[in-house]
């Protein structure tokens, strides 16, 4: 038997009472915990929270569950917590209890059951309490992917992960090293490369490949003749595909040159990456580029035939407002790309944003909403509608990434990547394969170590990590 006394020492009194009733037990004195104490319990079919200052209960909540179904208790405790919590700490809270990162894949899961759309929604409103303006946006990212995953049963994605930059982005939590330390290192990254993507090639010849995508990092931060190398082996050991991409992320690492032989290569959608259209923000970030070089970069795209471009921007960057955000669209708009990827700025572990996070003037949630709203009406009035979304821990206000694209412009590797109904295989430090199941159930992932370094040398155990998918 346990007993807890607060604020007073009477332990013979309260033994002896207890004892008339629990009789020939052993006592223990414990500590209730001291300062905000959150209890999470689960008795029979009912899921419970209670939230303490001290010892005084503040609020509880309570609400029915199945304790057969281990995913309706999950659920029941972590709404039970949430409910609770919110009448002490009332906040906005979006997408309710939904701290997944594929908010639409529970449409998905949901439509292979046979729901239909009506109570899918009435599932995500009352169970995960999400806001009707989220389930929207949920139901259209993913009636919008449904086409292109099933056009992609039985297919598989690539990704090559080229780890440089030519500076490192406050935000930045990448596997990404400064050119400028590590040039000496690129062409026996490539060597290392090669090797793995060698490996690989009878096991890819096997496969229909639908979208390769170049990320990483930055692939154009690598010189004209390197550039080259990287495209022709993507030629040699995995040939054709539906889609290719290459991030041209930093509009500093852009030549004509090099636009060329992206276009030579077959190079089908590139992305170049204003993140804002504030000069004084593109300093603060660390980006060392100007809003006018991204102009060029784009314009010098256009011109060398580049008809598919996407530009990411990032909301909630230090000291920007409603206003920079409409700077940035108005911008954006004049150049019509075929995408949008908006991301709501994330504080990562790894970034020296996390570092150094109080000498900046970060958003709060109801600037990241107007924000959010401002590129959502833009983009629609560009034409551009939302075809994917994910999200991130620690993420200002909980919000979500959206990628929006123009009709027939959506990115075939974001969504296969998103659904997760599709092997894709990586190569390159901080690659990370994912082989799915063909009834889609089981999901097994084999990683690549991430330090550049360590790639390199240990590039012969990748390949033995590998070797289990050569019989798939
Ligand atoms: S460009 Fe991207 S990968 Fe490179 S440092 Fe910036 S955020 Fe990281």
């Amino acid at each position: 038997m346990n007993y807890i006394l607060h604020n007073h020492n009477h332990v013979d009194d309260i033994v002896t009472t207890i004892m008339m009733f629990y009789p020939n037990e052993k006592y223990n004195l414990i500590n209730f915990p001291e300062g905000l104490t959150v209890l999470s319990a689960l008795n029979d079919r009912k899921a419970f929270a209670a939230f303490y200052d001290g010892v005084e209960e503040k609020a509880s909540f309570e609400l029915d569950t199945d304790p057969e179904n281990e995913k309706s208790v999950r659920y029941a405790l972590r709404v039970a917590v949430y409910r609770c919590l919110m009448q002490v700490r009332p906040i906005k809270a979006p997408w309710g209890v939904l701290t997944g990162v594929r908010p639409a894949k529970i449409v998905w899961n949901m439509w292979d059951m046979g729901c239909k759309d009506k109570e899918i929604a009435e599932t995500l409103r009352r169970d995960y309490l999400v806001t009707d303006e989220k389930i929207r946006l949920a139901m259209a990212v993913a009636k919008s992917e449904r086409g292109i995953v099933e056009n992609g049963i039985g297919k598989i994605g690539i990704y090559i992960g080229i780890p440089f930059c030519p500076t490192r982005c406050l935000y930045c939590s990448f596997t990404s090293y400064p050119l400028d330390k590590y040039r000496d290192k690129v062409d026996m990254y490539l060597d290392a490369l090669e090797k793995e993507m060698r490996f690989m090639a009878p096991t890819l010849a096997k496969k229909t490949v639908e979208s390769v995508y170049i990320g990483g990092g930055t692939p154009t931060s690598i010189n004209e003749k390197q550039l080259d190398r990287l495209l022709c082996m993507v030629e040699k050991y995995i040939g054709s595909c539906e889609e290719l991409t290459v991030e041209a992320g930093r509009p500093d690492t852009v030549t004509v040159e090099k636009l060329r032989l992206l276009k030579q290569h077959n190079v089908s959608r590139i992305s170049i990456n204003p993140q804002t259209l504030n000069d004084e923000t593109l300093v603060l970030i660390g980006r060392r580029h100007t809003v006018d070089e991204f102009y060029r970069a784009f314009e010098l795209a256009r011109q060398t035939g580049h008809d598919h471009i996407n530009t990411d921007i990032i909301l909630g960057l230090p000291g920007e407002t409603e206003e920079h955000v409409m700077r940035t669209m108005d911008g954006l708009e004049k150049l019509s790309p075929e995408s949008i990827t908006v991301h709501t700025l994330a504080v990562k572990r790894a970034s020296r944003l996390k570092e150094t996070l109080e000498q900046y003037d970060m958003t709060d949630f109801d600037r990241m909403e107007n924000m959010i709203h401002i590129t959502a009406e833009r983009t629609a009035a560009m034409g551009l509608h939302p075809y994917y979304m994910y999200r991130q821990k620690n993420m200002i206000g909980n919000f979500e990434n959206v990628g929006y694209c123009k009709p027939d412009c959506a990115c075939i590797y974001n969504v296969q990547i998103m659904e997760e109904r599709q092997s894709i295989i990586a190569f390159g430090a901080g690659g990370s394969t994912k082989t799915v199941s063909p009834d889609g159930e089981r999901i097994e992932r084999i990683f690549n170590v991430k330090s550049v370094d360590d790639y390199i040398s240990r590039i012969d155990e990748m390949l033995e990590r590998k070797e289990i998918l050569k019989d798939e």
